[in-house]
């Protein structure tokens, strides 16, 4: 398989190149040429298997000849091997129709785990058979922070350096980020919310010279294989309530987009899927983009679902060009009006077909407090706020029929254990596995938001490769 950028000026790459670079060298993100069909009874056939097979088959399409059955295989179990619930992603029905996918049973209490762990044995793999180093920098609003140092601490040939926003991610969410000790993990608290983390994080792959010299590579979801790896689990869940005899929806609560965008790889692909609904919080450049055709960044205005906290969403970039019939240099007008006046409005003929594919809802504070105290009040179950999201958009939004409506259920709510006690009045507890988080030293560095002085810093602290 080989893969394009959506700005259309970036060499094409194959499947190992591909998950190496992250960022295309043009700035654009790198997409699969074409979509790999799976058949209606390739999908029947996933009905019980367990998860890391489904992985396995729905992920080999896209790897091409780029590792063997054998390895791919060995991949996908070791990755899921360390979840705490054997289904890995169960499925839980709140109400007639409704069900919530419990995406949080990995180590680090987000869905962030399901394609970080694969990317860790990947990412393991391939550098071991080229003899590489690679420096990992990512920007995190919270979970792919922990998510990445948990897949990658301590692994040879990698380090990792990640920015977060200071004070604005959860305790939980920072100590499981910080309290990693290893001398290949690095932790930059930068003084600016996660758009900053994420403009240095661009900035930084558009330096060619930086770029070549630390063999830098991101595990953000504009590194193909997350989206890819993602993609699993709508699979695992539609087959189980009936796919593809019978069609099913998917609410997702977005920040980035590279969570819903694998619901659009799975429905590419060939699974069945209505309704895609985007949930935002009231961070809702999305929702606003949908409503009106334009899409322009407002200031970001802390919220109870911090991940979701974002008003430059990178992975809207690849269904622009998908909407726009792969028109790489229509997404490069886009995103130069987006960097020179923070807008641009959307063509009529592609503002068609994302309304066709997908629906966007926003959700506001009082109605993500509402959704939590209810939904415990009446079905003893306890979301998290993100999960809330999701959950009250899909109320919100008018059902297709029979059509079953799956919410994902991005993190576990001791992740955010503050927000939800204050809604709920239930305090969630930590599964047993991260009972001394609290009792754990803490390691990071406060850095300017400033590009010049995070590059210097990763400079430094590089091992010569
Ligand atoms: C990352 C994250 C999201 C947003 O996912 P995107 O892929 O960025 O849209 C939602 N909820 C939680 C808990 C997250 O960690």
């Amino acid at each position: 398989m080989q893969y394009v950028s959506t700005r259309g000026e970036a060499p094409v790459l194959g499947f190992e190149d591909v998950i190496l670079s992250g960022l295309a060298r043009d700035g654009g993100l790198y997409l699969p040429e074409t979509w790999p069909q799976l058949s209606p009874e390739t999908i029947a056939g996933f009905a019980g298997q367990p998860y890391a097979e489904v992985a396995t088959q729905v992920i080999k399409p896209f790897v091409g000849d780029a590792l063997s059955d054998e390895v791919l295989g060995q991949l996908t179990r070791d990755a899921y091997a360390g979840f705490n619930h054997p289904a890995i992603t169960p499925l839980v029905q709140t109400a007639p129709g409704e069900f919530i996918l419990e995406l949080f049973h990995g180590p680090t209490l987000a869905f962030k785990d399901l394609a970080m762990q694969f990317l860790g044995h990947l990412f393991a793999h391939v550098l071991e058979k080229r003899g590489q180093r690679m420096t990992i920098v990512g920007a995190t609003s919270g979970d792919t922070g922990g998510a990445a140092i948990e897949a990658m601490r301590g692994r040879k040939g990698i380090d990792v350096f990640m920015l977060h926003p200071k004070g604005r991610v959860s305790d939980v969410q920072r100590r499981m980020m910080t309290t990693a000790t290893d001398a290949n993990v690095f932790n930059i608290a930068l003084e600016g919310n996660f758009d900053d983390c994420q403009a240095i994080l661009k900035a930084l792959f558009n330096d060619h010279a930086f770029r070549d010299r630390t063999n830098m590579g991101g595990v953000n979801s504009i590194n193909w294989a997350r989206v890819m790896a993602q993609a699993v689990y709508y699979f695992v869940a539609g087959v189980a309530l009936g796919a593809p005899y019978r069609p099913v929806s998917f609410s997702v609560p977005t920040g980035n987009f590279g969570d819903i965008f694998a619901g659009y790889v799975a429905r590419k692909m060939g699974l069945p899927i209505n309704q895609l609904i985007i949930a935002t919080n009231v961070n809702d450049i999305l929702a606003r983009t949908f409503a009106t055709g334009v899409y322009e960044t407002g200031m970001v205005i802390p919220t109870s679902s911090p991940s979701m906290d974002i008003q430059v969403s990178s992975n809207f970039e690849r269904l622009l060009f998908e909407a726009s019939g792969r028109d790489a240099p229509r997404v490069r007008a886009y995103m130069a009006g987006l960097s020179q006046s923070g807008r641009f409005e959307i063509e009529q003929s592609a503002q068609k077909k994302l309304h066709q594919g997908f629906a966007a809802e926003r959700v506001g504070e009082d109605e993500i407090s509402q959704t939590i105290k209810l939904e415990h009040q009446q079905a003893g179950y306890l979301l998290d706020p993100h999960t809330a999201v999701g959950l009250a958009a899909s109320r919100k939004t008018s059902r297709a029929g029979q059509t079953p409506m799956i919410c994902l259920s991005t993190a576990h709510p001791a992740k955010f254990p503050d927000a939800v006690e204050r809604m709920s009045g239930v305090k969630p507890s930590l599964p047993p596995h991260l009972s001394g988080l609290f009792d754990r030293e803490e390691k990071m560095t406060t850095l300017p938001n400033d590009v010049s002085r995070v590059r210097d810093f990763i400079d430094k602290k590089v091992l010569p490769a």
